[in-house]
C-alpha cells in the first residue's frame, strides 16, 4: 500500500549531512512474483525499516521485448496483497530515460564507451569466463556502422567490494567480463546502466537483491566510479532453490504468489530468511507477522548463506 511519508529526506548528501538509509525493491515485470522474489522483497524491506530509511518501489521496465503484459500491475497489486508499504509512488524505470540518454552520452563524450558491431557468431570463437563470453575488444578501435551497441570500456584494476552477507567480491573487468555492453543494438539501454543511474537519482544507500546479481556488482559499481556517483552498500541473500538445487523462478516452473496464503507464505519467507518466526505468528494477521518481522529481523542470520533450499 502506497504510505505518504515525508520523502523530503531522500538523498540529503549535502556534505556533514546525514545520510538517511534507503532501499529499494526493482522488480522487472516478465512475470508475477514467485516465492523467490517475494524473499528478496521481505529482506530489502526489512533492512530498511530496521534502518528506520525509505523502502522505494521500482518496476524495471525498460525491456519491452522481455515485459509481460500485465505483469507490472501483478506485482504491484501482490506486494500491496501481501502488506508492504513503500515510501512515495511506484517508479517505472521507463521515465527516467532522459537521465540514461545523459549519463550514456557523457561515457561517449569521454571516449569511455564506443560503438561495437560484433554480433554474437562474431563472438562465439571468443574466450568464454563464468560472467559469460569476455569480449576480446574487436571494435575498440572503431566502428563505422550505425547499427551498433555501445561498450563501456573496462580496465584490469581490481573492483572490490564487502557484501553484508558474502564477504570481499572482487573482479577484475578487462580479463572476466570485458568491455560491456552499456547500449544494445536494439537502442535499448541495457539493464547495468539504467540500474545504476536510477539508484543515484533515488538515493539508494543500500541494495538488497538476490545474489544471482552479484556477479554484476562489480560492472555497476565501475559505472558508478565513471559517472561519479557513490556506491552504496550491497547485500546479496541466497537464491531460493527447489529441493533438486534448481533456483525458483519462471524457467523452473515456480508459480506466481498465492493471493489467498498470505500469512502462511510471508512466514515461509521468513523461515527461508532463517529467523525463526514463532510457531503462533501463523494465526495472525499479516500487520502481527510484519510487526513481529521488523522487532526482530537481523540480516546477519543468512549470513555466508549462498542457497537456501524451500522446504514444500
Ligand atoms: N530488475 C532486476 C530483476 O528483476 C533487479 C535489479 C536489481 O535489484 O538491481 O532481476
Amino acid at each position: 500500500m502506497k504510505c505518504p511519508r515525508d520523502n523530503s529526506a531522500i538523498a540529503t548528501t549535502g556534505i556533514g549531512e546525514p545520510v538517511r538509509y534507503v532501499g529499494r525493491f526493482a522488480p522487472s515485470p516478465t512475470g508475477p512474483l514467485h516465492f523467490g522474489s517475494l524473499v528478496a522483497a521481505v529482506a530489502s524491506y526489512l533492512q530498511a525499516r530496521v534502518n528506520d530509511g525509505l523502502w522505494l518501489l521500482r518496476i524495471e521496465d525498460i525491456d519491452p521485448p522481455r515485459e509481460q503484459p500485465g505483469a507490472s500491475k501483478e506485482i504491484i497489486d501482490a506486494l500491496e496483497r501481501y502488506g508492504f508499504e513503500w515510501d512515495g509512488d511506484v517508479i517505472f524505470q521507463s521515465r527516467n530515460s532522459e537521465a540514461h540518454e545523459a549519463a550514456l552520452a557523457s561515457l561517449i563524450d569521454r571516449n569511455l564507451a564506443y560503438r561495437c558491431q560484433c554480433s554474437r557468431r562474431d563472438l562465439a570463437e571468443a574466450a568464454r569466463g563464468a560472467l559469460g563470453v569476455i569480449y576480446p575488444g574487436t571494435c575498440r578501435n572503431g566502428c563505422d556502422s550505425d547499427d551498433a551497441a555501445i561498450r563501456l570500456l573496462t580496465n584490469d584494476l581490481e573492483i572490490a567490494f564487502d557484501d553484508l552477507l558474502q564477504g570481499r567480491i572482487t573482479q577484475h573487468l578487462e580479463s572476466e567480463s570485458g568491455d560491456f555492453i552499456i547500449r544494445r543494438r536494439d537502442g535499448l539501454i541495457a539493464y547495468h546502466l539504467a540500474v545504476v543511474v536510477d539508484d543515484k537519482i533515488q538515493g539508494v544507500t543500500e541494495i538488497v537483491r538476490g545474489i544471482d546479481l552479484m556477479d554484476s556488482t562489480p560492472r555497476q559499481i565501475w559505472l558508478q566510479q565513471l559517472l561519479g556517483y557513490p556506491t552504496p552498500t550491497y547485500a546479496h541473500i541466497p537464491v531460493i532453490t527447489h529441493a533438486d538445487g534448481d533456483k525458483l523462478s519462471k524457467l523452473t516452473g515456480a508459480p506466481g504468489l498465492s493471493m489467498h496464503d498470505v500469512e502462511k507464505t510471508l512466514i515461509e519467507a521468513l523461515n527461508a530468511l532463517h529467523q525463526q518466526p514463532p510457531a503462533d505468528l501463523a494465526q495472525s494477521t499479516p500487520e502481527e507477522i510484519w510487526s513481529w518481522a521488523v522487532k526482530n529481523w537481523q540480516l546477519g542470520k543468512i549470513s555466508g548463506h549462498k542457497a537456501i533450499v524451500k522446504t514444500p
